[in-house]
């Protein structure tokens, strides 16, 4: 049997439950285990502590499947993580056809990706471990949700430091078509698995998207007239779709990508929403509001939704600013009782910093705002609490008050 020997004192993370092995913390290996296979890893005094996947390659040497030593790793009991993991995403098939089934860590299944939309699964594999159960996942997939087909999204940078290559392409069952179409709180969203972003759309922001619709209801309710909204980084739509199901006036998205715009302005279309009432614009979002503050304009609703500006903790700085840009240029746009929503998906900035982020740029645009909500990834996105690296997601609901 193949195992990993820490060094002394280095079992303390294992002992809490967090899933991850460093390089650093190993003293010795018992065996030669292949990339991806099952090794027991071990305190310095031999105590067992994790069933974990090899990694020889990556700095993280060994992700944990299970602290449970009577567990055998194998097909089966992957496919039963894969069981438990579906089943608790069930309450969330009444409101949407777009789940992530499987959150890798947070589901006891680090590296696993897998995405629901409609019929189709879409995997991501980042993993050695998860690498080497490859086409037992996709099978398992396959049997515990009825779907058409398993395509496989296993084209994150990420990959090459665990020393895979990328692959994209069916795993299993048939070819998803051109774009699927899912429904999300009753709005219809074209999904293309093959060349979107992650594994083709952002399920992450289902609870904002419909926070947005709701702003939108309200606002009509309580004016008399549909808001006038700013989605900047708009993507292939999300949060656009959804201000016009709640009946903005008007949407002004902007993104830097004509392929993403095409794809949202085909969206629209297939809500049949009057084409008067979006307009998509091909700009860079810094520049853009830049513009749009020259020129006077305002508007009743400001979206922020970048992507990722800070990959690892060495670009915290440069990100910091470039929140701060937007944001503060974000809200010198919003008319009087206006409402900003603004995110971050950078992992290496936390709530707290993006919360002073935030209160920086309030600051310099001298205006007197409440935060009177936060966002987060939905149910589908669990924060496991002993893996904090986990939550990624974080956004501020911002009104401003005289
Ligand atoms: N809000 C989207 C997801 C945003 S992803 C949703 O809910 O679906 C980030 C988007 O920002 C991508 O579509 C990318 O094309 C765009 N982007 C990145 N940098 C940009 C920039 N400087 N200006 C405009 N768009 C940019």
């Amino acid at each position: 049997m193949n195992e990993l020997i820490l060094k002394p004192k280095k079992e303390k993370s294992l002992l809490r439950r967090h899933p991850w092995v460093y390089d650093t913390a190993v003293g010795r290996i018992v065996g030669r285990p292949a990339a991806g296979e099952t090794v027991a890893v071990r305190a310095h005094d031999g105590r067992f502590l994790a069933w974990a996947a090899y990694s020889p390659q990556s700095t993280l040497r060994a992700r944990c499947w299970s602290f449970n030593e009577a567990d055998s790793i194998d097909a089966a009991w992957i496919e039963e993580k894969l069981a438990q993991a579906i089943a608790a995403r069930q309450p969330l098939r009444s409101r949407t056809s777009a789940i992530r089934l499987v959150f890798g860590e947070a589901d006891g299944l680090p590296g696993v990706i897998a995405d629901q939309y409609g019929d189709w699964v879409v995997v991501q594999l980042q993993s050695a471990g998860a690498e080497a159960y490859r086409e037992a996942i996709g099978a398992s997939l396959m049997k515990l949700t009825n779907a058409k087909g398993v395509f496989e999204r296993s084209d994150a940078a990420t990959r090459r430091r665990e020393g895979l290559d990328l692959r994209t392409g069916v795993l299993t069952g048939a070819e998803p078509p051109e774009a699927i179409e899912v429904v999300e709180d009753g709005v219809k969203y074209g999904v293309d698995v093959r060349l979107g972003h992650k594994t083709g759309f952002y399920i992450d922001q289902r609870e904002s998207r419909l926070a947005a619709q709701q702003a939108a209801e309200e606002f009509r309710r309580r004016h008399g007239r549909g808001l006038r909204a700013l989605n900047c980084f708009c993507y292939t739509g999300g949060f656009s779709l959804a201000l016009l199901k709640g009946g903005a006036q008007k949407v002004v998205s902007v993104d830097s990508s004509k392929e993403a715009l095409a794809m949202a302005a085909a969206n629209a279309e297939r809500n049949g929403f009057e084409p008067e009432r979006s307009e998509w614009r091909c700009a860079d979002v810094f520049d853009a509001l830049r513009e749009y503050r020259e020129a006077g304009e305002t508007f009743d609703l400001v979206i922020l939704d970048p992507p990722k500006f800070a990959s690892s903790h060495y670009h915290v700085d440069r990100a910091a600013r470039a929140y701060k840009d937007i944001n503060l240029n974000g809200l010198r746009l919003l008319a009087p009782g206006g409402e900003l929503f603004t995110f971050s998906c950078s992992g290496a900035i936390d709530v707290d910093l993006f919360q002073k982020i935030i209160a920086g740029a309030v600051i310099d645009a001298h205006v007197n705002a409440w935060a009177v909500g936060r966002f987060g990834g939905g149910a589908d996105h669990p924060l496991l609490m002993t893996y904090p690296e986990g939550e990624y997601l974080k956004g501020l609901r911002l009104l401003l008050r005289p």
